[in-house]
Formats: structure tokens, sequence, C-alpha cells
């Protein structure tokens, strides 16, 4: 294909990923013309597998489709901007990007969350399904235009693991007291249980755990865990990963860098995210079934479900965070809304396609 023929054709494609702008105007050459060199800071460990290096692929397709005339310099969590400011960041337009996760700026927006996961939530093909088609990507932007931010789904990790812990869970009262790293309202949901959520970056995971500064920490799954070395630090990986079934990771971008694009730039931009979004979460598909197979044969790793009734009641605790939280703010009641909407008639739709289809395979 052409250049040109692949350009136009992106514009559509752009405008399913939602980030097309409302009125469309041609590029005057000048502006074709134009070299941009962005800063995009990321709240994930230099080179991380998937999530890091997801961030890499991204920078070099945009470079690649614009010809270079988008340069992206990636920079790691604490290379520029620690970890947990990449959202003011990006806001204030210090740095043009950011990329991470929603579910961590909860402390700005309550429901930013439910654009990156929920625990009992929606998967990362239900995920894709409500931001792209379902109203969801509308919501978001909405969500984040006072910060002056546009937001691009750009990745998913698939559904996560439970975690590592270093005693064994058998009910709801083996939670109490427990110190558990886990962002979101995971961590509001422990939080009922009786334990104490601890907000912390991946780089500081596995010291914490190592040292007993926490007693249990989630982080992705095989693939991410083993490379972090968590599988050394704790004896007990539990799953499912209830409280992340399919975490959209985001691509965030200042206002007013965004609106000094040319329009192709934009497009390029939007398909770009769109193409991590795809690579990533097929790389974590590829790369945690080999990361389960090697914890199995590990002796020192016992790899066990949560039982029943600890998911029943994480389950319960989850709506009480979710129900107090609409209460308490009309966004989040809104977003809640057209979230659990997309979400029932999805579980109807699941249980007889993919649901029924995993189970008759075996
Ligand atoms: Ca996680």
């Amino acid at each position: 294909m052409k250049r040109r023929d692949f350009v136009t054709g992106l514009g559509g494609a752009a405008a399913v990923a939602g980030c097309a702008p409302e009125t469309r105007q041609p590029s005057t050459p000048a502006q074709s013309q134009q070299r941009f060199s962005w800063d995009l800071v990321t709240t994930w460990p230099p080179n991380f597998p998937g999530l890091g290096t997801g961030v890499n692929t991204l920078a070099r397709y945009i470079g690649e489709l614009s010809n270079g005339r988008l340069e992206i310099n990636v920079y790691a969590a604490g290379e520029l901007i620690p970890a947990f400011e990449v959202f003011d960041a990006v806001s204030r337009g210090t740095t043009e990007m950011g990329h991470g996760a929603a579910y961590y700026w909860r402390g700005k927006t309550e429901a930013a969350q439910f654009f990156c996961t929920i625990p009992f939530g929606m998967n990362a093909h239900e995920m894709n399904g409500w931001l792209y088609y379902g109203g969801g990507m509308a919501l978001w932007r909405e969500v984040y235009e006072p910060f002056d931010l546009v937001p691009i789904p750009a990745g998913n990790t698939g559904v996560q693991t439970g975690g590592w812990f270093n005693k064994r869970i058998d009910s709801m009262d083996d939670l109490r007291g427990l110190r558990i790293r886990m962002p979101g309202m995971g961590g509001e949901a422990l939080k009922i249980a009786g334990a104490t959520p601890v907000s912390l970056p991946g780089s500081e995971i596995f010291t914490a755990l190592q040292t007993g500064a926490i007693d249990a920490a989630e982080w992705v799954g095989p693939y991410n865990d083993i490379a972090m070395g968590l599988h050394q630090a704790a004896r007990y990986y539990y799953y499912p990963g209830w409280h992340e079934p399919g975490p959209t990771l985001e691509c965030i971008i200042n206002r007013q860098a965004w609106e000094q694009l040319p329009e192709d730039l934009q497009a390029i931009v939007s398909v770009a995210c769109q193409a991590v979004n795809l690579d990533m979460i097929s790389e974590f598909m590829a790369r945690n079934a080999g990361g389960l197979s090697q914890l199995e044969a590990d002796p020192s790793v016992e790899v066990l479900s949560f039982p029943p009734d600890v998911l029943a009641g994480l389950k319960a605790a989850t709506l009480q965070v979710i129900e107090e939280l609409a209460a308490a703010d009309p966004v989040v009641a809104r977003v809640w809304n057209s979230y659990k909407t997309f979400l029932d008639e999805s579980e109807a739709w699941q249980r007889i396609s993919e649901q029924a289809y995993v189970a008759t395979r075996g």
C-alpha cells in the first residue's frame, strides 16, 4: 500500500479509536512538513517486559509511520518524572505524553479507574468493546477534559493473577491484617475485608515483599512477575486476578500539544495506540502461558485458586465500594451506569460464546 493510501485509511480507524478531531480541516503544506519531538513519561520500570517495551514499540510505530516527523522520546518511571506523577506532568504540559494505568489517578478523579479496570469487571475483549463501540471513549475524554488530557487506550495485560502471598488464604479471616500491594478499587475492597492495601510502583514491589514490609503483592501475571523475581519473594501464587480482569493501559496526551499536531499525525498517534493495544495483549497471551509452565515446575512455588467464599466476599466488598463512590460522585454514577449496562449485556453474550466455548473445549 502506498503511504498516501495508508494515511487516508488511518482517518477512518482514528475515528473508530474515537480520537479524530470533531472538525476536519486539511493540513496546510507547512503543517505537514513540521517536525515534532515529544517526551513520553511512563509509570513502568525501564524497558520492563510487555509494559515498558510496549511503550518503546508505540514510540517506534509513531516515528516510523510519521517518517520521523513526530519523534517520541521515552522515559521510564523515575528517569524524568516519578511513576505516580505522570498524570500531573502531562496535565501541566511538563511533558507532552504519558503511558500508565488510569486507576493510579483515582486521587484526581475516582471515575478514572473504570477506564483501566475494576474488580469483577470487564475482561480485555469487553473493555475494547465498551471503549471503542459502547460509549466508553466519549466518557473517558469527558472525565479527563478538566485536566487538559486526551486519553487513548494503548495496551492491555489481559486477566491478571491474584498475587503472591507469604501465607495461605483459606478464608476471609486470613486476609485480616495483611499488608497487600494492590492499587485501585481492589485495594479498597481489601480494606473492607480487613487488610491494608499498599500502593507501590512496580519497581518497589520485590524489595517490599522480600523484606516483609508487605505480606502480599499483586503485579501482573507469570511473564511480568517472574521478570520482577516475585516468585523468589513469596511461596503462594493465587488466581484468578479478581481485582484486574483486563486492565486497559492508557496513553495520555497534553491537550495543547495534541491540538498543535496536524490531523495526519493525530491519526498516526491514534492508530499506533490501537496497534499497541493489540500487540501488548498478544504478547501477554503468549508469554504468560510459558511463565506459568515455569512456575508450575518450581518446587518453591504453589499455584492456588482463591476459595469460592473468599471471592464471593471480595465481590460483595467491591459492590459496596462502587455503590459508595457512585452515591458520592455523579461522574462516577454516570460512568458506572454506562459500564454496568455494557457489562450486563456482555455477560449474557459471553455466557453462550467465549465462556461456553472454553468450557466445551475443556
Ligand atoms: Ca496488577
